[in-house]
């Protein structure tokens, strides 16, 4: 079954040559120009992957990105950003909001269809991984619930992006172990192409952060990786 990809950009030209690329490459691609036509779609197909430029006539991509990845509905709906160079700090913003990924304009269109292979692939070996498996992850005042997405870190619920949640879930299935930048960049982000190292770095910042007492659980091994290591002993 096609996997069908949603855009939302109001620049026509940037549109139609994402939309050509990807329906050659067997997608179902449906197109929107603002945030109001974006949600209309959104409620109106099953849509596997979006494609979100920020600056929209009607608003920003951000606020739409947040709204997406709150509603019960739609939060598990993987987001691209679309962004210009100079959107730093909007970038930021939209990882904290729960955006999956970026791309920066002026972007190659080769490029972005592997990060939309890659995000689905990514998806459908979760799935299948949490078929496998039962739906909770238990350690100590850590307890994950594969199946809602959900942390509780002393049972209180921690708010990650998905994106954390993966990287979280990585380690802490391969716990002991520890797992270089390049593995996790390989393993949780699905490629490791235009992402740094810094990034890993970043985003273990943070999480560690999110997760309170059981941050420290998170290991530096200096030069190395990052290792989860459990708090009980
Ligand atoms: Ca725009």
């Amino acid at each position: 079954m096609a996997h069908c990809v949603l855009i939302i950009e109001d620049e026509p030209d940037i549109r139609k040559t994402i939309d050509y690329n990807l329906s050659k490459e067997s997608f179902k691609v449906v197109q929107a120009e603002s945030i109001k036509e974006g949600e209309k779609a959104l409620a109106a197909n099953k849509v596997d992957v979006i494609i979100l430029d920020l600056m929209l006539p009607d608003g920003s991509g951000l606020t739409l990105c947040r709204d997406i990845k709150s509603d019960a509905k739609t939060k598990h709906i993987p987001v691209i950003i679309l962004t210009a160079k100079t959107e730093e700090v909007d970038r930021v913003v939209g990882f904290e909001l729960g955006a999956d990924d970026y791309v920066t304009k002026p972007f190659s269109v080769r490029e972005l269809i592997l990060r939309v292979k890659a995000i689905i692939k990514r998806g459908a070996t979760y799935s299948t991984q949490q078929g496998n498996e039962n739906s909770d992850i238990e350690l100590d005042e850590l307890r994950m619930n594969l199946d809602a997405y959900q942390v509780f870190v002393c049972d209180e619920e921690i708010a990650l992006t998905s994106l954390e949640f993966r990287l979280l879930k990585h380690l802490v299935d391969r716990r002991g172990r520890v797992q270089t930048r390049d593995q996790l960049l390989e393993e949780v982000w699905g490629y490791s192409s235009d992402v740094t190292t810094r990034t890993v770095d970043t985003h273990i910042k943070r999480l560690r952060e999110k997760l309170l007492g059981v941050g420290n659980c998170i290991q530096t091994i200096r030069g190395v990786g990052y290792r989860f290591t459990k708090s009980a002993n």
